[in-house]
Parts: C-alpha cells; sequence; structure tokens
C-alpha cells in the first residue's frame, strides 16, 4: 500500500554539512550496554535500524578518553584502533543501508567513575559526584595544561572515530559532561578565562566544536547534544533562560550542522529525557526545546518526544517545532518503523509503551533488551531480525493455550514462520493479566502489547484466534487434534501474602476476606476501605498503581509497605523513582521501608522489622555472640490490605498433562512446552521474549530450552588476544 502524501515530508533529505541525510529519522544515541566491548551486537543492532529506514543512526555515548570509564556502565570508548576496529563494523553495516553513522563524544568530568582505568578524571573545579555519591567520585580541577589535553582527547578521538568511518561526530554538551560542567555555574567556579561569565563558560564548548570542526569538519558533519534545561528544579533554576542564550551564543559561531536538543536531569538519574509513558507523553519535552528552531535558522533540528505516531511526526515539523525526528525507545520497540511508515503500512508499527525496561537494563549494568522487541540485542548473538522468520521445515499444528503477551508473540512468531496455529483464550478478548495492568492508572499506553500483536495475528492466515474457550483441562488439550502443545496460562497474585522475603504466606491474608485484596481484585472491583495498606513485595509498578489508584478513590490513608531498602526500588532502574516519590508526594501516599508482614487482622496489619532478629554486634564473650530474636511488631491501622506480594504461576495444566505424558502418542500429541508466566511468573519483557525464543527454537533439537548463543568475549591463547609481556597499546595523545 502506498503512504499518505502528507507523510512525503518525513523522507525529504536534509544537508547536514558535508553530509546529507536521506530522510528525516534519526536514531539518537542510545546506551545499551554494547559498547566497542559486543561489536558484532553493536553493529547488527544498529544496521537492523538502517535496513528500517533510520537515516541516521547513533551510538552510545563513547567516552574520548580512558579519563572518563563508566565502568561497570558499559558506554562506548573510542581510545585506540582496536576501538576504531570495533566500531568500523557499525559503520560499516550501517553504510550498506546508506544510513550514516554518527557518534557521540563523551567526557564525564567529575562523574567518571574510572573503576577500571583507575586514572583520575579532569573537571573545571575539582568537585565531588553527585551522580555517584557513593562511589566518593571526584573530578581533578583543570589548569591551562590540563584543558589543553582535554580538547585533545576530544580531537583524537575525533579523528578515531573519522577512520572508523562515522560521519556525524556529535559533541555532548549535556548529561552533565565536562563541556556542560564548565557552563554549569554550580560545576564552574573557576575566576580565570574558562570560568564566571557566561561567554567564558561557554568557551571549553566553543574551542573544542572549534578544534573538532577544524580537524574533521570538512568531511564529517559536527553536530551537538545539548539541553536546553537540566530539570533541576530548585538547583538550578535560572538554566533555561541562559540555555537558550547558550544556544543564541552558540549559534553565532557557526560551528554547527545540526542541533540535537532534549532536556536532562543526570544527577537526579529521574530520567526526564527519557521519561516513562506513566509521567510524560509524546512530545513532553516541546516546552524547554521548541524556541531553538527559532534561534538556530537554517541549521537542522532533532528533537526527541518518543514519537511512534507519523501523524505527530509530521505535526512537529510542519510546525516548525523541528526539523527531524529524533528517535531512541521508538527505535528499539520498532526498527523498521521508517520503513512502514514509508510503506504506508502505519497499523504495523510495533509502539513502544514508554515502560523504559529497556533502560532498566542499562541501568543494571546489562544488556538491552525490549518489551515490545523480543529480538533487540540478538540480532547478532541469537540471529534473530525483527521482520524476517525463518519458514520451518515441519509446518505441523500447535495449540498454544493462553492469550496473554507470552501465548500471544508465540502464536505470532509461530505464524509467521508458517506453522498452522490455534490460539486459545479462556476470556473474552486477548491480553492475559496485560489487560488489567493496562487499566492501571498511567498504563494505558502498555495496552499497545496487547493490540499491535492482536492486529498482527489477524493478518496472519494460518492462525485461528479463539476467545472465551474457558478454562481448558487436559482431557481438552489432549483431544484437541495439535501435534504439538504450547502452554501459556499465565500466572496470578498469591491470595494468601506469600512473597519473596520469607517465602511463605502471612497469617489472615486471606483475600477471601472483605479486608484483604489481591491487585486482581481491586482491578475487578473489589469493595476497599478508607484506610489501606498495599503491602509491595514486586517494587515496581503494580505497588505504587494500586497505592494511586486508592490515592485517586480520595481514601483517608494509603501507606505503602515494603521489604526492599527503596519503596518501588525496580524503578531506581527505570529512572521512574524520582517520579514516584514525587507522585506520593502530591498524592499524600505515605511509606514504611524494610519490614514485611507478620499478620493481617481485622482492623489493622502487623508487620516486622528485617533486621529485627538477627546476630548481635557485639560479642557476649570473645568469639561468641547472640543471635537476637524479639517479637517486636509495628502496627498499621487499616480497613483493608491490598497484597501485592508475589505472582504464582497458573501451571496447573502443564502438570496435567506432564503426568499423562503416556497418553501423549495415542492421543498423536508430540510434544508439551510452556511458556511465560505458567512457567515462572517475571516481567512482561521476559515473557514476550520466552514465547519469541521459544517459536523461533520450535523445530530445534531441544525447545523447551534455549539454544546456545554468540558469545562475545576474548578467547585466550587466540591470535588476536593479547599475550602476556605483550606491548600495551600506544595511544596517540599529549598529556
Ligand atoms: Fe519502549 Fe519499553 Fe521497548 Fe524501551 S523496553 S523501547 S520503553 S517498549
Amino acid at each position: 500500500m502506498a503512504r499518505e502524501s502528507k507523510y512525503d515530508i518525513l523522507f525529504e533529505p536534509i544537508k547536514l554539512g558535508p553530509k546529507t541525510l536521506k530522510n528525516r529519522f534519526w536514531q539518537t544515541t542510545h546506551c545499551t550496554g554494547f559498547g566497542a566491548e559486543r561489536p558484532g551486537t553493536q553493529a547488527a543492532f544498529r544496521a537492523t535500524k538502517a535496513e528500517g529506514g533510520w537515516g541516521a543512526v547513533f551510538t552510545e555515548a563513547v567516552a574520548v578518553h580512558p579519563e572518563s570509564d563508566e565502568y561497570p556502565f558499559t558506554l562506548g570508548r573510542m581510545w585506540d584502533e582496536g576501538d576504531v576496529i570495533n566500531y568500523g563494523h557499525m559503520c560499516d553495516s550501517l553504510h550498506e543501508h546508506d544510513a550514516l553513522a554518527g557518534i557521540q563524544l563523551w567526557y564525564s568530568g567529575c562523574h567518571a567513575p574510572n573503576m577500571e582505568t583507575r586514572e583520575i578524571p579532569r573537571d573545571p573545579s575539582g568537585l565531588p559526584s553527585n551522580a555517584f555519591p557513593e562511589r566518593t567520585v571526584f573530578g581533578a580541577e583543570c589548569d591551562e595544561d590540563d584543558i589543553r589535553a582535554l580538547l585533545n582527547m576530544y580531537v583524537l578521538a575525533a579523528k578515531r572515530a573519522q577512520d572508523a568511518g562515522f560521519d556525524i561526530l556529535e559533541l555532548s554538551v549535556a548529561d552533565n559532561t565536562v563541556p556542560a560542567q564548565f557552563l554549569d555555574h554550580r560545576y564552574n567556579y573557576r575566576d580565570d578565562g574558562w570560568g564566571g561569565s557566561l561567554k567564558n563558560r561557554l568557551r571549553f564548548a566553543i574551542q573544542c566544536l572549534t578544534e573538532v570542526r577544524e580537524a574533521c569538519g570538512s568531511s564529517s558533519a559536527i553536530s551537538i547534544r545539548y539541553e536546553t534545561d537540566d530539570i533541576l528544579g530548585a538547583l538550578s533554576l535560572q538554566y533555561f533562560e541562559e540555555g537558550l542564550t547558550i544556544v543564541e551564543l552558540l549559534h553565532a559561531e557557526g560551528l554547527l550542522d545540526a542541533w540535537s536538543v532534549k532536556i536532562g536531569d543526570y544527577e537526579e538519574w529521574a530520567g526526564e529525557d527519557a521519561a516513562s509513558s506513566r509521567f510524560r507523553k509524546t512530545n513532553w519535552m516541546k516546552p524547554f526545546v521548541e524556541d531553538v528552531k527559532g534561534i538556530v535558522g537554517d541549521v537542522p533540528v532533532v528533537n526527541n518526544g518518543r514519537f511512534t505516531s507519523p501523524d505527530d511526526m509530521i505535526g512537529v515539523i510542519n510546525d516548525r517545532q523541528c526539523d527531524i525526528i529524533g528517535a531512541a525507545r521508538p527505535s528499539i520497540a520498532d526498527p523498521y518503523l521508517p520503513k512502514k511508515i514509508e510503506e504506508g503500512r502505519n497499523e504495523d508499527i510495533r509502539e513502544c509503551i514508554g515502560c523504559n525496561m529497556c533502560v532498566s537494563r542499562m541501568q543494571q549494568q546489562a544488556l538491552l533488551s525490549c518489551t515490545q522487541n523480543a529480538t533487540s540485542g540478538e540480532e547478532y548473538r541469537r540471529g534473530w531480525h525483527p521482520e524476517k522468520f525463518e519458514k520451518t521445515k515441519d509446518p505441523c499444528s500447535v495449540l498454544v493455550v493462553g492469550g496473554g503477551p507470552s501465548g500471544m508473540e508465540c502464536a505470532r512468531v509461530l505464524g509467521m514462520r508458517g506453522y498452522d496455529v490455534h490460539l486459545c483464550e479462556a476470556d473474552k478478548d486477548l491480553g492475559g493479566h496485560w489487560k488489567r495492568v493496562a487499566r492501571y492508572p498511567r498504563c494505558a499506553e502498555w495496552g499497545r502489547v496487547t493490540t499491535y500483536r492482536e492486529i498482527q495475528l489477524g493478518k496472519l492466515k494460518n492462525v485461528e484466534v479463539h476467545l472465551g474457550v474457558g478454562e481448558m483441562s487436559a482431557d481438552d488439550v489432549l483431544s484437541y487434534g495439535a501435534d504439538k502443545v504450547v502452554i501459556a496460562t499465565g500466572a496470578h497474585w498469591a491470595t494468601n501474602g506469600m512473597g519473596p522475603e520469607i517465602h511463605k504466606p502471612i497469617p489472615g491474608a486471606d483475600a477471601s476476606l472483605p479486608n484483604v485484596c489481591t491487585p486482581e481484585q481491586v482491578m475487578d472491583g473489589k469493595a476497599t476501605g478508607e484506610r489501606v495498606v498495599v503491602l509491595d513485595g514486586e517494587g515496581h509498578f503494580t505497588g505504587i498503581a494500586m497505592a494511586e489508584l486508592m490515592a485517586d478513590q480520595g481514601k483517608s490513608a494509603v501507606t505503602m509497605v515494603t521489604n526492599m531498602n527503596e519503596v518501588n526500588e525496580y524503578t531506581l532502574y527505570t529512572m521512574e523513582a524520582t517520579n514516584n516519590k514525587r507522585l506520593m508526594y502530591e498524592k499524600n501516599i505515605t511509606h514504611m521501608r524494610n519490614h514485611w508482614g507478620h499478620a493481617v487482622l481485622p482492623g489493622k496489619i502487623q508487620l516486622f522489622y528485617l533486621y529485627r532478629d538477627s546476630p548481635e554486634l557485639y560479642e557476649i564473650e570473645p568469639g561468641k555472640w547472640n543471635r537476637r530474636e524479639t517479637d517486636h511488631l509495628v502496627e498499621i491501622e487499616c480497613d483493608t490490605v491490598i497484597i501485592c506480594t508475589t505472582r504464582i504461576p497458573n501451571n496447573g495444566l502443564f502438570k496435567k498433562l506432564k503426568v499423562r505424558k503416556g497418553e501423549w502418542a495415542e492421543n498423536e500429541v508430540q510434544a508439551v512446552y510452556r511458556i511465560g508466566d505458567c512457567h515462572a511468573p517475571r516481567q512482561c519483557m521476559n515473557a514476550i521474549y520466552d514465547g519469541h525464543r521459544l517459536a523461533r527454537e520450535f523445530d530445534g533439537p531441544h525447545p523447551q530450552y534455549p539454544l546456545p548463543f554468540i558469545r562475545e568475549r576474548q578467547i585466550w591463547g587466540h591470535e588476536t588476544y593479547p599475550k602476556l609481556g605483550d606491548a600495551r597499546p600506544v595511544v596517540e595523545i599529549d598529556l
């Protein structure tokens, strides 16, 4: 189907100095955990986006020198010839698809933990890092020689990047990197020509851009990643006004071929630039970035805003808010987003849901994964492509029992591979437990998990979807007539207070009683009282959703109790923790940490402090110490306790089928597998991955268990692996 002409504007080329962007799609810098350490994963991951139509594809932040080592976080590095070779694979793969390769040059000043290199980072004023307080990270104040060395680091890294094949060299003057620290009056207390007035504070960025441009600008485009505001509330109220003045001053220098602008809050880790959909909607940064285009005139401007709708995209371009659609998460969820728009297949776009699970992986020093796109990060190591599926040589019939996220994904991929698929769902709608989740406060966009798969299943002629079949028994399954069976019956919240803390039910936490509810019961309308305690053993989104729901219903008291050190602890990784705290403050939701349920009684819950019973800290005699055991309890008066303690797999059907394994052959059932939450209740991202993987490997030797993947590692003794005594790499730099 041809695209509507109104979208043609998205496919106009844009001149970027000596380079030409083939369309208006720009995958902005985003972290992955791949860096130069996993060059195959990096190249294949980014190349898939280029293949899917992204005109420019960037790296993650790439440190220009070992003084800015982010370990244990894997950012990029452009330190020596090895990095040139490794990133060269990425550039070559992008060029095969006519995409421009972009790199962000990064040096994080006083925030560089340097836990691998043990070097001392330089910064404007020799300050402790407020981004990593627990690591007592400090910068060392630069003198003139140090500033010269810093500038050299950028230039040499830029030259290496050119050697690797990068087309766009982006200087980070954002995310509290050292050029931003020079700019920021909270980091720059210098009284020489590099501090004080705005003009002086801007001098480092201008000098850096000038030198990079002189060295590389004739053949590479030079861009900037810039924040008009760092969104730090009381910490930097003046920044926004200064932010636009800086745009004016910098633009006047004529050094830039493109501006990529956003907001930021690196220090608080609140993630306002990569805000989750629970807190910020499409184009939420508009008030902060919309004036940049008016200042810089003809220089192309890139905006991010988790744009997934082509109508939103053409809206911001036609409004002259920006020229280029920047995207990180939408390009992860659907690397083929531009191509689908180009081909008039808007309904096939796999829209990012803004859950920030991708972010959470990076924040745990892990590798990027995505809820919507199970192939993300698996392009190289598992050979998966988001849009291409190997046809099966054994097109047997498959019954998938359960139409939640995992079952739907499995059925979709099996269908794409040519199997004859029957997806049977007990309920009258697809979605499983995710239907309720998408009705939680702020979680409506998460419903895209279901709608995308529902649309795709509807297009597959070899997939039959049967709704409202009720719970299937083992007899139903065995007599269904399918060659193979996949059980995807999901999980439910514990109805007895069973949880991760003590692995036992909590006396009185009985969801059949009127004063105790599970999240399902709350969403299905079970009555709740005026004073509510949410007992949260999940620590992600369910507890806070229940608490907000209760607050929105006007309850007189809402208290979250968690066993964890932090309320909504997982959201530290999704970068929602700060906004969750703001939410709790605004809605008067109180909390108690490091406590767990002892008993639920009429009118109250009794809690114990996790560190109540433990070894005494002093010896009662040399070499002997007491175990302290008390019965001290904390009580909270309440009318309702919502128990989000843990989820329990709905594995009864699978177990019954296993018990009757001897009857499979006589019913012509060759195999029974289980996927998703009925195997082990995990995050939706992992359940979807589970269904996807089984379907990809369905005709493999042991589909229930994953095939090995390619591990990217150096192998001792291999000719490319440095041996003991080998010369250390030579790095050209003037320190
Ligand atoms: Fe979007 Fe969630 Fe995927 Fe990240 S993990 S790209 S936020 S759908």
